[in-house]
């Protein structure tokens, strides 16, 4: 496949300590050698390759200094794209990073797409469709949970469970094939014997993948939890406290809005979008402020909702109102300021929201939040994760093909069952190959992997 030379600047826009123009391509190292020039008038050219390599860009006329940089050349196809690369390593900065990408560029290289070197690493073999997704993931990473799970995928493992699946799917249409060319009795029973339990053994390992999804979703979106009270119960109180221990993870929060105050939070591992009205002043309470409808459509989203109530003081119709409202969602119950005297008692609150976790707590004296924390992540996570080591479905192209495959794989055991014809079944296993192939890119078509790409930075 022959590809043009492309640039672009590598680094993060704005003030730094360096920034990096990169460059990919036959004519990468052709083109630094036009405007790169150490001390000595040395090319790049004329040192080692995968050595960093001191000296300045200069105009090529002129032989005019640009900036000061360090530059290496990484021979193919052992490189990111597996073609030449090379990096030129200047001071940070808008002006340096954009003068020397101007240079490279009138020299020959054009500027890059967004993601047009991840793409190339996978047109060019490199990585698979699902390894190209996971750059972007760790890019993107708000956790340390997701950034694990998507570095184990760019290890490829998703990729390898894919593979084998796929090639289980294979041996099913080999032995398909087979006994449509030799069509006696004895063999298409074997065959179809053979098909079922391959068949359950796709759909299993299918359903493992999917039955990740949720784990994925909380890893990467956080756990939506919801912290509800009437004023004063001390949900603010709570809010600080979980922030203070549980530094947040993000500021720049899309979808932040005014009335609603989002902050992420990790939690013995768990990351934890915390929605709440903190930082409003005045009237903080979800229901009062925001109105019971909003509240509910809020509550509906929640994975989890955290329910304070005021111990101290005897329960009210507002305490009520949102023991309804909460009574089919996930709920730790909070029995807060239990260091003033208790007016009311635990089986009071057993009785209003019944088989629900309840955890005493003083916020203010940091009681009880311990337990909370460990409760939350039993909640969640039965058992330890290990997420390191475990493949986790997190994106959503690849559930919806998951989903798909399973149909495909459902709908072929049953024709097995039900000994149909062995070319219907077929298609049907047949389906299932192409549908996970789409994960790894091995059977995707272009428009997908353009659409893929295009959500990329420029530069990577
Ligand atoms: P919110 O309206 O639900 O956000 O409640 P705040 O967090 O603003 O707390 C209301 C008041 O209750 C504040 O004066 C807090 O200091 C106090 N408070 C919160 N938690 C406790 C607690 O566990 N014990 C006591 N005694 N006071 C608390
Ligand atoms: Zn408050």
């Amino acid at each position: 496949m022959y590809f043009d030379t492309i640039a672009a600047v590598a680094t993060a826009p704005g003030e730094a300590g360096i920034g990096i123009v990169r460059i990919s391509g036959e004519k990468a190292l052709e083109i630094v050698d036009k405007i790169f020039r150490t001390k000595k008038e040395r090319k790049l050219s004329d040192f080692q390759e995968r050595r960093l390599t001191y000296g300045y860009i200069v105009e090529p006329d002129t032989g005019k200094k640009i900036d000061e940089v360090l530059a290496v050349y990484m021979k193919a196809p052992y490189t990111y794209t597996k073609e030449d690369i090379v990096e030129i390593n200047c001071h940070g900065g808008m002006i340096p990073v954009r003068r020397i990408l101007e240079i490279v560029l009138e020299n020959g290289a054009r500027l890059a797409e967004p993601g047009e070197f991840t793409k190339r690493a996978f047109l060019n073999g490199r990585i698979d469709l699902s390894q190209a997704e996971a750059v972007i993931d760790l890019i993107r990473a708000k956790t340390d949970s997701s950034f694990d799970v998507s570095f184990n995928q760019l290890e490829g493992g998703l990729s390898k469970e894919i593979n084998e699946i796929r090639e289980i799917l294979l041996r099913m249409l080999a032995n398909i094939e087979a006994s449509i060319d030799f069509p006696e009795e004895d063999i298409e029973t074997m065959t179809y014997e053979g098909l079922l339990d391959e068949g359950n053994n796709v759909l299993k390992r299918i359903e493992k993948l999917l039955d990740t999804v949720y784990t994925g979703k909380i890893l990467r979106e956080g756990l939506k939890t919801v912290i509800l009270g009437k004023p004063n119960v001390g949900k603010s109180s709570l809010m600080n406290a979980i922030l203070r221990e549980n530094r947040a993870i993000v500021t720049d929060i899309p979808g932040t809005t005014r009335d609603i105050i989002e902050e992420y939070v990790n939690i013995k591992g768990i990351p934890l979008k915390i929605i709440d009205t903190a930082g409003i002043r005045e009237t903080e309470d979800v229901v009062e402020r925001i109105g019971v409808e909003r509240a509910k459509s809020l509550l509906e989203e929640a994975d989890l909702v955290i329910v304070l109530f005021d111990v101290s003081k005897e329960l009210t119709e507002e305490d009520m109102e949102i023991a309804r409202l909460v009574k089919n969602k996930k709920v730790v119950v909070l029995t807060n300021k239990i260091d003033l005297p208790p007016v009311v008692s635990r089986e009071e609150i057993e009785k209003i929201l019944p088989g629900k976790k309840i955890i005493e707590t003083s916020i203010i004296k940091g009681e009880g939040l311990e337990v909370l924390e460990d409760s939350l992540k039993e909640m969640f996570f039965a058992g330890e994760i290990k997420i390191k080591d475990n493949t986790i479905v997190t994106n959503a192209r690849h559930k919806s093909l998951l989903l798909k495959a399973k149909k495909n794989i459902e709908e072929a055991i049953e024709s097995i069952e039900m000994g149909m014809p062995i070319d219907c079944i077929e298609v049907d296993v047949k389906d299932c190959w192409e549908n996970l192939g789409q994960i790894t890119g091995d059977t995707v078509t272009e428009d997908i992997i353009d659409k893929i790409f295009e959500e990329f930075c420029i530069g990577k």
